[in-house]
């Protein structure tokens, strides 16, 4: 299989990557910057791996059996007016190019199948409720980007294959929120974060990558999927969890301002969460490798 992935370079996409060029498919990486992809997949190490600017994106889509689209500017920063517009127009500048592209290749030799991120900031943020694919969105700002971004997908040609992501916190070694969460926890000794009482709905970076993986061949993979772990934790848990597999007490609170130091309002994503159930991914037999927070913090910090 050829499979074109934009945001092939960030955190997620890298490790996809990966193991499409480990199962030997053919990859296209679509990037904005070619030098910086070429030291993320050096040639000696990823043979045969296309890396295409803007420009030779067409080629790329047009030779390509599936497309995953992952790009979109970080959130985990200052939200500035501009930031936040970037934010948005980003990921919907990104995914109107590839929908456009994927519609305009002949037929023949067009992509069958579009798999899509978005983010379960989809359905707005609660304490109480819980959500599974068929809620509706929220009414905050990382709500509409996600109803944007998804009904730019949307327009993919309707014989397209389209799986929309809806990814929760992904939990790996060496990116994401817990990369800049755990000197913090360090430094405080790391209790909750906030009331404590917040949903955390997380996914381990493998099963996300899992996941799309089998989205790109799996036909049942369709429409709106849920990728979060099927445990989704209060915040107070996921600290507990986080100090007892670091070694430190969690009983000192990690004040909202070192949170936000660190994450910018991206910090909204931690400290104000939801409960999102993966149904979709559960009635589809997907099988989680890490369901419990527990395991999943052993595996990535020990
Ligand atoms: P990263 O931030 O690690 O990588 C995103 C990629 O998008 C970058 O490598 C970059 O690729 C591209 N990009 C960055 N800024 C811009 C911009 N301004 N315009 C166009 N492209 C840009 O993301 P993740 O791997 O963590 O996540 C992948 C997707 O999944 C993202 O869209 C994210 O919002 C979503 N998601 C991630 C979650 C997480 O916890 N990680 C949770 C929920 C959703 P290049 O420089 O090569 O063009």
């Amino acid at each position: 299989m050829t499979v074109s992935v934009t945001g092939a370079t960030g955190f997620i996409g890298t490790r996809l990557v990966q193991r499409l060029h480990a199962d030997n498919h053919n990859v296209c990486v679509l990037t904005r910057s070619k030098s910086k992809a070429e030291t993320i997949f050096p040639v000696k190490n990823f043979p045969g791996i296309v890396i295409a600017e803007e420009a030779g994106w067409k080629d790329c889509i047009e030779g390509s059996n599936a497309v995953v689209n992952l790009a979109g500017m970080p959130i985990s920063t200052r939200w500035s007016p501009e930031i936040k517009k970037e934010i948005k127009e980003s990921r919907i500048r990104v995914t109107s190019k590839v929908v456009d592209l994927i519609n305009s290749s002949p037929q023949g030799v067009r992509p069958t199948v579009l798999v899509s991120a978005t983010a379960v900031g989809y359905y707005g943020t609660s304490e109480t409720q819980v959500f599974n694919e068929n809620s509706p969105s929220g009414n905050d700002y990382l709500a509409e980007v996600c109803r944007e971004w998804e009904g730019t997908a949307l327009k993919v040609d309707k014989d397209v294959r389209l799986a929309l992501i809806r990814i929760g916190v992904v939990l790996g070694k060496d990116g994401g929120a817990l990369a800049k969460m755990i000197p913090l926890f360090m430094m405080f000794a790391g209790g909750p974060l906030g009331s404590g009482q917040q949903w955390f709905s997380w996914i381990h970076l493998d099963d996300i990558v899992n996941l799309i993986y089998e989205a790109l061949s799996n036909p049942s993979y369709k429409g709106v999927i849920n990728a979060t772990a099927p445990n989704p934790v209060r915040l107070s848990e996921m600290c507990n969890q986080l100090g007892n597999v670091l070694g430190r007490p969690s009983w000192l609170p990690v004040p909202d301002f070192a949170l936000k130091a660190v994450l910018g309002e991206g910090a909204s994503v931690v400290l104000e969460g939801q409960k999102v159930v993966p149904a979709k991914a559960k009635e589809l037999g997907f099988p989680f490798k890490y369901p419990y927070v527990k395991d999943a913090l052993k595996s990535i910090l020990s």
